[in-house]
């Protein structure tokens, strides 16, 4: 028998797309970061994102606010990964009934500050009891406007590939929560993500800008789903991927691999984005000026090879899948 551990994320995804039919009205659907859908003359923005108990929280490490942010920050980080807005949302909650209601309330007024700071409402959802850990699902729907979103599958060979923020800083920060110490610093990044939403249609207004996704997987498999959509080679430039100063001090204190964090480091939600490499600068420093958002070239793409490679060589680390037998 194959079980979803055997296959991973991706590949049950991969299978379960097969079975589903589709319209025209879908411009894209499974295998992005959102479904771009066709609705009257809009572009819609469709995603939706899981939030389980004691596998991307722990109720131990982090408040109900916390949860409730994170949850709702993760799921419109998609939208600004095409370069969208967010308009409306619906959550579904399944808790067991002895939760304390003060609780789920914070969780909800968690999500509701998001949906303030960055756009859209919650408008409605289902609950239901379950019999184990809490699971909280968001969907958002959100739109672009100007009739373009950025896809995965738009890299052209000889782009370079930007990522804004520092790689890494949330799992770093995870990392200093599991040790016990919680540094604003450091948890910052893991704990109160912030969705790039106005970077994102930012860069989707320009045409030099081609691919796009958000940082969720680890910098070198988010190069990898650009790569694989748009069927050319990433070459990252492990030298230029930005350390963030407190991440190189957490890591030199406890002894870990700097370089393995920044490149295979979960849950940024930053944008990683390919554009043409002429002028590329000027694009990127008026980025920066506009919003004060640190962005860095981190590698180029090619057409002669397929993949993600870091230096010129096949990378031996991998990223974040969440059905992968890892003890196998
Ligand atoms: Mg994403």
């Amino acid at each position: 028998m194959n079980t979803v551990g055997d296959l991973g994320e991706f590949g049950l995804i991969r299978r379960l797309a097969r079975v589903l039919p589709t319209t025209p009205a879908v411009l894209e659907g499974i295998g992005d970061d959102c479904a771009v859908l066709r609705y009257a003359d809009r572009l819609l923005l469709v995603s939706s994102d899981l939030f389980v108990e004691d596998v991307h929280f722990r109720r131990s490490m982090m408040g109900p606010e916390e949860i409730g942010w994170k949850a709702a920050a993760a799921a419109i980080s998609d939208v600004a990964a095409m370069g969208g807005a967010p308009l409306f949302s619906l959550v579904s909650l399944a808790c067991e009934g002895g939760t304390d209601v003060a609780f789920v309330e914070s969780v909800y007024r968690g999500m509701a500050n998001v949906f303030s700071q960055y756009g859209g409402v919650i408008v409605g959802g289902d609950t239901s009891r379950c019999t184990g850990p809490m699971v909280l699902d968001v969907t958002v729907i959100g739109e672009v406007s100007g009739n373009r979103c950025l896809r995965r599958r738009g890299a052209l060979p000889g782009d370079v590939i930007a990522v804004t923020g520092y790689p890494g800083l949330s799992a770093a920060g995870l990392d200093a929560l599991e040790r016990g110490k919680d540094q604003a610093e450091l948890t910052q990044r893991h704990r109160w993500p912030r969705p790039r939403i106005r970077e994102g249609q930012w860069l989707c207004a320009r045409p030099e800008v081609h691919a796009m996704l958000d940082t969720s997987d680890g910098l070198v498999q988010d190069a990898e789903h650009i790569a694989e959509a748009s069927g050319l080679g990433i070459d990252i430039e492990s030298a230029r991927v930005p350390i963030a100063p407190i991440l190189a001090r957490h890591c030199e204190e406890y002894g870990l691999d700097a370089q393995a964090l920044i490149l295979t480091g979960g849950e940024d939600y930053e944008l990683a984005f390919t554009m043409g490499a002429e002028n590329h600068e000027e694009t990127l420093r008026a980025l920066n000026n506009e919003f004060r958002t640190v962005v860095t070239v981190v590698g180029r793409c090619t057409d002669e090879w397929t993949g993600v490679r870091v230096d010129g060589r096949e990378p031996d680390v991998g990223g974040f899948d969440h059905f992968l037998n890892r003890d196998e």
